[in-house]
């Protein structure tokens, strides 16, 4: 079973494009939701956490304060750096763990951020999911209910669709008036058969 990373800048619909790799069979592991859930259960990521921003970083029951969190590190690359350095790790032994139960032709590992990571060098393959900025803006809009201003500070933190290209094995353009069931049906074929 070959590992196939799946990554895209905010908006460009990589969870709806999981979707159906899901129905189609395949299994996902949730890199985004994995972070958020060990910033909430691993102890040791707390501590950590708590040690560079504060107790404030943490609610009063307990659970991340993510707006707070994201509006320090949107806004600092270096702490952004620092916050991921002390996660990826942990998510790393996640997916490590998850993979060796799984049973299918192949695994996608979902991540906004997989190349910025580093994490790509680890998979056997990558698809990039893209789409353009202004129409990715005004998904997150309506998802989130957040101001353009905040959907810009993330995607300045995010590579471009140009360099995500250059570096990505597959391509699917997600953009409104593009149809996508095809363009998946067509990679899946290509990874079932030559990875
Ligand atoms: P994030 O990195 O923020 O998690 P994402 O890349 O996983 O984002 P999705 O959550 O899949 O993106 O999509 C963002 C929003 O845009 C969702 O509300 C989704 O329903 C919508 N969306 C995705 N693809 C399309 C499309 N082709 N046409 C219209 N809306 C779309």
């Amino acid at each position: 079973m070959i590992k196939v990373g799946i990554t895209g800048g905010i908006g460009s619909g990589k969870s709806t494009v999981c979707r159906i790799f899901k129905v189609l069979g395949i299994p996902v592991f949730e890199a985004d939701s994995v972070a958020k859930q060990l910033m909430n259960t691993d102890q040791q990521i707390r501590e950590q956490l708590i040690g560079l921003f504060g107790s404030s970083v943490y609610l009063s029951d307990h659970t991340l304060n993510r707006k707070y969190l994201a509006e320090i590190v949107f806004k600092n690359p270096s702490l952004l750096a620092k916050l991921n350095a002390m996660v990826h790790p942990a998510v790393g032994k996640a997916f490590d763990d998850w993979y060796l139960i799984q049973q299918a032709p192949y695994a996608l590992h979902e991540a906004a951020i997989l190349f910025e990571s580093g994490f790509y060098k680890k998979m056997d393959k990558t698809i990039a999911v893209i789409a353009n900025e202004n129409e990715r803006i005004d998904r997150v809009m309506q998802r989130d209910k957040i101001n353009e201003e905040l959907v810009r500070q993330r995607i300045k933190n995010q590579l471009n669709d140009t360099e995500r290209i250059k570096l990505a094995d597959y391509v699917i353009s997600n953009n409104d008036n593009e149809l996508i069931i095809p363009q998946i049906l067509e990679i899946d074929k290509k990874i079932r058969t030559n990875g």
